[in-house]
């Protein structure tokens, strides 16, 4: 019957069709039987079928001239490793998750709570920090708390962190917000959408209830996480000193920040020798860089330097003090200056984005590529298979939803101009 079994599923699977479906499939079949002969057959199928699909990811990844190979774990940091303290206390780091969003976003908001604790917090109980514009309700307070495996705190945002600032026209405020709409942009019209961008660029990091932490972790509503994570990101943080770490990175609509780039590079030019920005070290390459025969292909063309491209802002882990520094306090004064939240759309994932790969050394940044994660309308899935099985991911790297295999995803971009990957040949 093996031989059967075999006869059938081995020119399936040889041959030209490799979809992650039918190959996940067949390797499941075959391992059941636990069988050695089947074992070693698999095996072969299966570096097959990874050769295969790492060669059509090699051919998109040209300017390497390593060899990518999916098949090992390719980073060096500990692999779900619980670390236990002398007293068997989880060792933990001053870290917490931090979600902005409102009373009736709720069972979003618990979706992504459950998702989150399931795949990484119900080992480590970090705090949960709520905040809002306005008081949460109680339904709210009392569901989000027993959904939390550590602390919560909920909190109200001081007035003059959010609203529109005092002492600026309104008249031309509501002018530019229904032109905006008229133009069809995403939250043309919204004014509570501004204020949250420019609460998430220079406020979050200020509140009193993140006082006490080094590391915040975001989270919006109706996320979700599709693999366990294989280590605590806190640690590997602090670990290694990154300051900002990502999972998704793509182009922004340049229509929502037409003179954002002016108003860097008016800073650059200020502050340089202050705060030391030196673009042979930060990721200055990876935002103003538009070679797209180095990509996927895409060609969003900007019509500044800036390429357009930033990190999603809805999943971070970064490092609070690096948004409380002097160089970055100045970098939001001198935008939020400019207007250009209320005036146009600036939004936050390309402030704190520009931010980073001007003031960081590429080495302070890292993409986590080891966390499944969705925030609709993408998604990201490890590359690799046995990455996934060992994370018990329910994500498939051949998603039409995963950005990072769409010509609209800024990685390729990244690996050349970042901190790099690690391609390891065995
Ligand atoms: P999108 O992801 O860009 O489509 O924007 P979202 O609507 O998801 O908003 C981003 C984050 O800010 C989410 O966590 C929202 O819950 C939160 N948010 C957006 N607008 C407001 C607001 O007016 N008040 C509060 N408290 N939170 C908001
Ligand atoms: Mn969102």
């Amino acid at each position: 019957i093996f031989a059967l079994i075999w006869d059938i599923l081995y020119p399936i699977c040889t041959n030209s069709v490799y979809s992650n479906a039918n190959f996940d499939q067949l390797y499941k079949s075959l391992f059941i039987y636990n069988d050695e002969y089947f074992f070693e057959k698999s095996n072969e199928i299966k570096n097959k079928y990874l050769d295969i699909t790492q060669r059509s990811l090699y051919d998109r990844l040209k300017f390497s001239t390593n060899t990518y190979d999916a098949n090992v774990l390719y980073r060096d940091d500990p692999v779900d490793e619980i670390i236990l303290d002398d007293n068997g206390q989880i060792i933990k780091q001053n870290a917490t998750i931090f979600m902005l969003t409102r009373n009736w976003e709720l069972p979003g908001v618990l979706h992504s709570m459950r998702s989150l604790e399931d795949r990484f917090n119900k080992n480590y109980h970090y705090d949960w920090v709520f905040l809002n514009d306005v008081p949460f309700d109680t339904q709210f307070i009392e569901s989000t708390t027993a959904m939390a495996s550590g602390d919560v705190y909920h909190g109200v945002i001081p007035t003059e962190h959010w609203d529109y600032p005092e002492g600026n026209d309104k008249t031309s405020l509501n002018i530019s917000l229904s032109i905006m709409e008229e133009q069809g942009m995403v939250y043309g019209g919204s004014l509570s959408y501004r204020n949250m961008c420019r609460f998430n660029s220079g406020f979050f990091f200020r509140h009193e209830l993140l006082q006490k932490y080094d590391y915040y972790f975001r989270v919006e509503p109706d996320v979700e996480y599709f693999c366990d994570f294989p280590y605590d990101p806190f640690k590997v943080m602090h670990d290694k000193d990154y300051k900002y770490g990502f999972v998704i990175s793509t182009y922004e609509y340049e229509e929502t920040i037409p003179s954002l780039w002016e108003a860097v590079e008016e800073y650059i030019e200020v502050y340089q020798d202050e705060f030391g920005i030196d673009n042979n070290k930060n990721m200055y390459d990876f935002i103003t860089n538009k070679d797209t025969s180095r990509s996927w292909g895409v060609s969003v063309v900007s019509s500044s330097d800036y390429n357009l491209c930033h990190f999603w802002s809805n999943f971070e882990i970064g490092n609070l003090n690096f948004f409380r520094s002097e160089a970055y306090l100045k970098y939001f004064e001198l935008l939020d200056s400019k207007m250009g939240f209320y005036s146009e759309r600036w939004g936050d994932a390309p402030v704190h984005t520009i931010a980073a790969s001007i003031l960081l050394n590429k080495e302070e940044i890292i993409h986590f590529d080891e966390i499944g994660y969705q925030h609709l309308p993408f998604k990201t899935c490890p590359v690799s298979y046995y990455l996934r099985i060992k994370q018990k991911c329910q994500c498939d790297f051949d998603d039409k939803l995963n950005i990072d295999i769409q010509p609209n995803s800024c990685l390729p971009k990244y690996w050349i101009h970042g901190n790099g990957k690690t391609f390891v040949k065995e």
